[in-house]
């Protein structure tokens, strides 16, 4: 089984298992896990932000983001196809009474600053104001792109300038980092808070990171105690994300895999896959004429596993546990299946 439905699915390695067994812990809630307390230092350093705070999942850490820096009934500034707008199960509305105004970022992925502009709402008697803008590196639902520094920085900046704080959604920024050669330090510059996934590309069996200040910090930790995400023993799952941390540099082998994988399955008739820019990889199938589901049927019947990413578009997504052979593998095999209908 070639499995590419996400980047989710990796497996520990040898190394993150010995780790967490052997991992020092502590009661974590009273901040006596010296793992998880070496683990938030190192990702606030990666980022150079002066804290960090380990959460359960990526969505826990954007939600507790969303609530540390908004008031609520105030609006938040995301895009329309942003994950923590589609797929956080409306946490924004639900656990932070926010209103989203939705802006399009198109294929660039972040807004202009004149967006930002325009979807930013001063408060007043009769408004309730803008209380965050939301931004996503890579941005996963366009297709894992890549967004430069400087697009970052132009919306971030325009927000400030009106007094908005920015929370950017990282769950792949390292993918970004790597596929565009930048430093973590330089793309998180201009946002007040960073959320990472340990557990993506990273291979992490759990967790992801909060960096921000050291004030915002203290908030996302009462926060994050709200939201049930107190952990005791934390260390045990804390060392995996450790071991993770080094994982950093060999995404570029993913990024690399998802290339050879998308000019491949470009060769076959019928089917249009743009060269991506990280290690997600979108199929669209219409020329074929096979709609998502019947594009990921035809996958599975040749052991291959991908995700529907729209009517005709379907996502594959190269990993820590797919070699070189593999994804040439898989194209083999699509495209016999393609071609034998
Ligand atoms: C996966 C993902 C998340 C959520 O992470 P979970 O750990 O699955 O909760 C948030 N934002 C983006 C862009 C993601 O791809």
């Amino acid at each position: 089984m070639i499995d590419l439905r996400s980047d989710t699915v990796t497996l520990p390695s040898d190394e993150m298992r010995q780790a967490a067994r052997d991992a020092d812990v502590g009661d974590d809630v009273y901040g006596g896990d010296p793992t998880v307390n070496e683990l938030e230092a190192r990702a606030a350093e990666l980022f150079g932000k002066e804290a960090g705070l380990f959460v359960p999942s990526g969505t826990m850490g954007n939600q507790i983001a969303a609530r540390v820096h908004t008031a609520p009934g105030q609006e938040a500034l995301v895009d329309a196809k942003a994950h923590v707008y589609k797929w956080e199960v409306g946490g924004f509305a639900q656990l932070s009474s926010l209103q989203v105004r939705a802006y399009d970022a198109g294929e660039r992925g972040a807004p202009t600053p004149e967006q930002v502009r325009e979807g930013a709402r001063e408060e007043s008697l009769h408004i309730a104001g803008t209380g965050l803008l939301c931004l996503e590196n890579t941005h996963n639902a366009r297709g894992g792109i890549a967004i430069p520094k400087t697009d970052i920085d132009a919306a971030a900046q325009a927000a400030h300038d009106l007094g908005i704080p920015v929370h950017l959604d990282g769950a792949r920024v390292l993918n970004a980092c790597v596929a565009l050669d930048e430093d973590p330090v330089a793309m998180a510059e201009h946002a007040d808070s960073v959320m990472f996934c340990l557990s993506k590309g990273l291979g992490a069996p759990v967790g992801s990171m909060l960096v921000g200040t050291e004030e915002f910090i203290e908030d996302a930790t009462r926060v994050r105690k709200q939201f049930g995400g107190g952990m005791r023993q934390a260390g045990i799952i804390a060392a995996p994300g450790l071991v993770a941390l080094e994982n950093i540099d060999r995404l570029a082998d993913d990024h690399a895999n998802a290339k050879i994988l998308a000019e491949g399955l470009d060769a076959v008739e019928g089917l249009s896959v743009p060269t991506p820019d990280t290690n997600i990889v979108v199929v669209d199938s219409e020329a074929a004429g096979m709609t998502s589901d019947e594009f990921v049927e035809l996958c599975e019947s040749v052991d291959v596993l991908g995700g529907g990413f729209g009517e005709y578009h379907t996502r594959l997504t190269t990993n820590l546990n797919v070699s070189r052979e593999d994804v040439e593998e898989a194209v083999e095999r699509i495209a016999d299946a393609v071609e034998s209908r």
